[in-house]
Parts: C-alpha cells; sequence; structure tokens
C-alpha cells in the first residue's frame, strides 16, 4: 500500500468537456467518496457522484478560471459548485462542514479517473437498487466519521486543516 511519500507524488489532471479550464490535483487525495444520495443522484442525472476530497490549496487551475454557483445541499449548508463559465461543467464543489479548505473534486472530469476508485460509499441506503457494490467495498447507509475510517497519512492532513481546537 502506497504511504504519503508516494501519494505526495503523485499528480492527477483534469478539465471539463470544452478544455477551457484545465486542472491539477497535485497530490493523492485525502479520501474518495462515491455518494448515493439523491442529492447527487440528481445533481448528475445519474446513480452516484464520485467525488475525490483534497485541501482546496493543492488543486490548481493550469488553465482558465472557474465560476462558483451557489448551490442547495443536503445538510442545508449549501455547497458552492464551481463550473467551467463555457461549457458549465461541474469540476469541483465546496460543502458548508469543510469550509473552502476542502474541494470535493468530481472523479469524472479527471483524465484518469481509473485511478481513483472509491475508499467508500456513502448514503448506501438511497442507493439504487441496480447499483451493486463490489464484494468487501466498505459502505455506510449514510455518513460516517473520518477519525474511524481514514488512512493516518490522510487524518495527519486533515489536522493541519483543522487544527484541534
Ligand atoms: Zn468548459
Ligand atoms: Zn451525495
Amino acid at each position: 500500500m502506497a504511504g504519503e511519500g508516494d501519494a505526495a507524488h503523485q499528480t492527477h489532471d483534469g478539465g471539463c468537456t470544452c478544455r477551457a479550464v484545465r486542472y491539477r490535483m497535485t497530490s493523492a487525495p485525502l479520501f474518495v467518496h462515491c455518494c448515493h444520495c439523491r442529492w447527487c443522484q440528481r445533481e448528475t442525472g445519474a446513480s452516484f457522484a464520485l467525488n475525490a476530497l483534497i485541501e482546496a490549496d493543492r488543486v490548481v487551475l493550469t488553465a482558465g478560471a472557474v465560476d462558483v454557483v451557489d448551490t442547495p445541499s443536503n445538510s442545508g449548508k449549501g455547497q458552492r459548485i464551481a463550473r467551467c463559465p463555457t461549457c458549465r461543467v461541474a469540476l469541483w464543489s465546496n460543502y458548508g462542514g469543510g469550509g473552502d479548505k476542502v474541494r470535493f473534486v468530481r472523479v469524472g472530469t479527471l483524465d484518469e479517473p481509473d485511478r481513483l476508485p472509491p475508499d467508500i460509499h456513502i448514503y448506501a441506503a438511497s442507493k439504487q437498487p441496480w447499483v451493486v457494490l463490489p464484494p468487501g467495498a466498505r459502505a455506510v447507509p449514510e455518513y460516517y466519521k473520518s477519525s474511524e475510517v481514514w488512512p493516518a497519512a490522510s487524518l495527519a492532513r486533515r489536522a493541519v486543516l483543522f487544527p484541534p481546537a
């Protein structure tokens, strides 16, 4: 298993469909969520959203700029979705809880999305029934505590973002 040493040197490039916006994740993500909530189903028009959680300063624009759209969210705290101003494809979101410090990068916008499979399936209670999770996949009915699930290296990175009071 790769440690933070390897993760620190990983990069992941992505962008929108019209290619006006390009970005780079400058390390591996903290964690990858496959979210089966009804909100993600509606917003993707599909069955789930695949989001790579990463520190905001580890996502750099390499071309173009994003338009940030305030959008309601399940939590009631709202989310801010960064979209290409031209083709309007959504590239990442910031949610109420993580504020501006954590971006939820939409894995499907990466050039090589296969490199980031989900670490956990969340809101599995509203999973569309034809979606069959792989044997052994970690899944929770709703949400979870990162302190109980994330690897130590990701928790250490989170502690830098959100220092204990
Ligand atoms: Zn575009
Ligand atoms: Zn969701």
